[in-house]
């Protein structure tokens, strides 16, 4: 872990919030690269749970939400951790994170626990009084939930079908931390897919699946991958089954994701307090019912750090150690570098137009500071699939070096075909050494 926090600092990918004032602590800015991972893993995921599909439409819910929303859902009553507080040293800490009882700072006597609500309380308008009181959502679920009717009669869709949403979660930690694992302000990539009662165990299955794969053909290590179902004692008041994707991460197993049948409790709970219908007619059948609905909800701050850490590679060569993250293509930050092999500029024209090229289709880096040795190991350390390279035989014979960053091999290609084989190496052809003519 504290190769990866060095790597995302000195690199650019993550950086600590407000750090010229010190610092805020569990808050984390992504910076140049880590926007573009980040990115490129929400786009990934849109796209296996959006584009690709036909039985599935997106949505952006506004972050603040009518007050109410959180009364129904449970969030008010429930959305609770037990917490407790060191008597001497009066550090408070989740119950279940202190093992004997004892202050894990000071060894002191802790307070029985007590029922603290992990939602954040702003105010809304000019007054700050009760009646101004709400939220910042918890997770975008509800947004979904509250949107039902909106989705289904504008989008007319029959069963089963389901409504994404990618964006930011607010929770007040008792115990953030494991840099971005656990903060107070994440990013989540929820599903709400609405499936008739009675198929909602198949789904719930079909969606364990595809969920983990997701992981896999994104490159995580299957061995670092596993479903954890969970005991009837730790299942949300809401759900009636739930098992959670984990990631093998450097302080443990953790969840990556959480999948749950939430049954019709939510719909049902909408529609009692809101007093409007949230339910399905079945043309088939003629009945009106309230669908069931299996949620897989992803983080996509813990999906990052997953893929960075699964990534991390060093390895010995001739001069120390080469660190690489091999980074599968569609996450890596930048897909191609244009690297002049000096500063010559007679270099310079054909290098930039290469370039020119190319940056319109991927996001790519020019880099011409210092030797080329130097520069490959830059691109290693943060990702870059490929690397092309101008030398002063490229001016002669019209065809560059591109170099694979996992194997360090390297073939010349004419530059007309340049961007068709990065095209297709970038979506899995397998390197070959040598000449491509
Ligand atoms: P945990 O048990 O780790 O607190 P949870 O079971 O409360 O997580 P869910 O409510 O299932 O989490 O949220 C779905 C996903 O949102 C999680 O799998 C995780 O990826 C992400 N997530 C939840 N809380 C946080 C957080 N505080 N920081 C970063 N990501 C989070």
């Amino acid at each position: 872990m504290d190769k990866i926090v060095s790597l995302c600092k000195r690199r650019g990918f993550i950086f600590q919030s407000s750090e010229i004032y010190g610092g805020a602590a569990s808050c984390w800015d992504y910076g140049p690269l880590g926007v573009e991972l980040k990115r490129n893993i929400k786009e990934a995921w849109w796209k296996t749970n959006v584009h690709q599909r036909n039985d599935m439409v997106g949505l952006d819910s506004a972050i603040l939400m009518h007050p109410k929303v959180w009364v129904a859902s449970g969030h008010v009553e429930g959305f609770v951790d037990p917490l407790v507080e060191c008597k001497a040293c009066h550090q408070r800490f989740r119950a279940d994170a202190v093992p004997a009882d004892k202050c894990i700072a000071c060894d002191g006597e802790l307070t029985p626990p007590r029922k603290f609500n992990l939602m954040f309380k702003t105010f809304m308008g000019p007054v700050e009084d009760e009646a101004a009181t709400i939220y910042l959502r918890p997770e975008t679920a509800q947004g979904i939930f509250v949107n039902f009717s909106n989705v289904l009669t504008t989008s007319r869709r029959k069963l089963p079908f389901g409504v994404a949403q990618i964006g930011k979660s607010f929770r007040n930690e008792i115990t953030p931390g494991n840099f971005i694992f656990r903060t107070r302000e994440f990013e989540q990539m929820e599903i709400e897919y609405f499936v008739k009662p009675g198929t909602d165990e198949r789904w719930f299955n079909y969606w364990l699946e595809e969920r983990f794969n997701f992981y896999i053909r994104l490159g995580i290590k299957k061995e670092h991958l596993q479903l954890r179902c969970h005991g009837r004692e730790e299942l949300a008041h809401y759900a009636r089954a739930c098992y959670d994707v984990e990631y093998l991460f450097p302080m443990g197993w953790g969840e990556l994701e959480g999948i749950a049948n939430r049954g019709d409790y939510d719909l049902r709970q909408h529609t009692a307090a809101s007093g409007r219908d949230l339910n399905y007619f079945d043309e088939e059948t003629k009945e009106t019912i309230v669908p069931y609905v299996i949620e897989p909800s992803a983080g996509a701050d813990r999906s990052t750090l997953a893929f960075l850490l699964d990534a991390y590679d060093e390895e010995k060569d001739k001069e120390g150690i080469r660190v690489v993250l091999r980074l599968h293509p569609a996450l890596a930050p930048i897909k191609v570098a244009v690297l002049p092999l000096s500063r010559n500029e007679k270099l310079l024209p054909l290098s930039t137009e290469i370039w020119n090229n190319l940056r319109g289709r991927w996001m790519t880096q020019y880099d011409d500071a210092q030797s080329i040795g130097r520069r490959y190991r830059r691109q290693d350390e943060i990702g870059t699939p490929f690397c092309v390279t101008v030398d002063f035989q490229s001016l002669e014979d019209n065809a560059v070096t591109i170099r694979d960053r996992d194997s360090m091999k390297q073939v010349r290609v004419p530059i007309k075909d340049l961007a068709s084989t990065l095209a297709a190496k970038l979506s899995g052809e397998p390197f070959e050494a040598g000449e491509h003519r």
